[in-house]
This record gives C-alpha cells, structure tokens and sequence, in this order.
C-alpha cells in the first residue's frame, strides 16, 4: 500500500474523534510530503535535531508533535515548533519545560506519560507520582504549560488481554485525572495511545490520538 492509500484507509476507519499522528521519525521529508498531499497535518517526530530539520523543509501549516524522549538540554530545538509534546515523562522535566515556556513567552502543550507496560525500560510516572503531581499543580500553577492530557504505550507483546488490561488502566487513570482537575486544567481531553501493532484496540479503549508509523511509512531504517 501506498502512503497516501494508508491515511485514506486509516482516515475511513477511525472515529472521526481520534485524531491521526502520522510518526515520520526516520522517514524522509518526501515521504511526509506524500502524506501531506492526501491531506494529512500532523507529523510526530522523536528527534530533537530531526525536527528541526523537518521544520526547515516542509510546509508552515504542518503540526509537529514530539513523541520522543526530551531531554533538558534540547528543550530550545523543540519547544518553539512543537503542537504538543506527548512525552512528558517527569516533574523535573515539565518543570524545565515551564521555565524555559515563561522566560521565551510560550504556553506549552503538554501529555504527561503514564506508565502501564510491563517491560522496565518505558518512561514515565506511575499512578501514584501522576496524582501526587496533580496536587502539586492545584497548588502551584504552572504559567507556561498547559496540560492536555495523558500518553501511555502498551508492552510489546502478543498477548492482546494483557495490551488490553493497559490500555484500560490507562483511561481509567485518564477520566479520574479529568473529572478531578478539569476545572483547573480545561484542556485535560487527550489521551494519546496506540500504535500500529494496537491502535484498535487502543481506539475501542477510549483513545483520543492515535500514534501511527509504520502501517503509513513502512519499516523504519534505523541506520540513517
Ligand atoms: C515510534 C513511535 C510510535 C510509532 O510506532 P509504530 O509502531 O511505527 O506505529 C508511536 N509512539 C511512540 C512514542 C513512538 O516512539
């Protein structure tokens, strides 16, 4: 299948309220120009000085999102171009984010990254330190974030109970989030999860944003 048949059947089959991140980390600036013809808008990048590449090259009216791990130091090839940032995996990073947000007069979109897959390497905060943070913020505002909601990634495994489970944990942590803090956060409406290999089980989980590669690019080529 082409790239631009893939958004069209990808566009057909979700719900008209899960939004499509077409992820072009790895794949060429052509290739996301073949996606931008059949009318696709949002790209998800991972890396930082890939982005900023892509930025350069491609059209104006492209929302980038940054899926990727952040790290503190990059936070200026990233934060000035990015939609949203699905990846906020840590307190100290959001609060990095909000410094550099304030001082260059950004509001920053934000997901924090909740952490449900079994395997050790995934990042992002457990239910408890996702709560605990929430209070902090009742306290204390941040001026130049705004959260939008949450991202969480299945375990890569087989087993679609298990990938289910996840996924539901998630959205369950999602709508305690939402229903305890909307009033002060009135953006909490996403919830980033699914992939190629889970995406439709993700979308019947209650999903918002679908994150989607290879069934669009094809295989990565991690050697470039
Ligand atoms: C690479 C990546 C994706 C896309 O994965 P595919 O399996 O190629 O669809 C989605 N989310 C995150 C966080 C990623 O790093």
């Amino acid at each position: 299948m082409s790239i631009s048949s893939e958004i069209e059947r990808l566009n057909k089959e979700l719900p008209s309220t899960v939004k499509l991140v077409a992820v072009s980390k790895f794949n060429p600036s052509e290739a996301i120009m073949e996606a931008y013809q059949a009318g696709q808008r949002v790209f998800g990048e991972s890396r930082p000085q890939e982005l900023l590449q892509k930025v350069q090259e491609l059209p104006r009216d492209i929302q980038w999102h940054f899926i990727g791990h952040l790290q503190t130091n990059k936070l200026k090839m990233v934060l000035p171009y990015a939609a949203l940032i699905h990846s906020v995996d840590s307190e100290r990073l959001l609060m990095e984010i909000n410094k550099y947000a304030v001082k260059n007069n950004l509001k920053v979109k934000c997901l924090l990254e909740l952490f449900v897959a079994q395997e050790e390497t995934k990042q992002g905060f457990s239910n408890e330190e996702l709560m605990e943070l929430m209070e902090k913020l009742q306290q204390e505002p941040l001026q130049g974030v705004e959260i939008c909601g949450l991202m969480g990634m299945a375990s890569f495994v087989e087993d679609e109970q298990q990938i289910r489970g996840e996924f539901a944990a998630l959205k369950e942590t999602f709508d305690q989030v939402r229903e305890k803090y909307i009033s002060t956060h009135p953006n909490f409406n996403e919830l980033s999860m699914g992939m190629s290999g889970d995406y439709r089980i993700a979308v019947e989980m209650g999903s918002t944003m679908v994150r989607i590669g290879t069934t669009i690019f094809g295989a990565r080529n991690y050697s470039k």
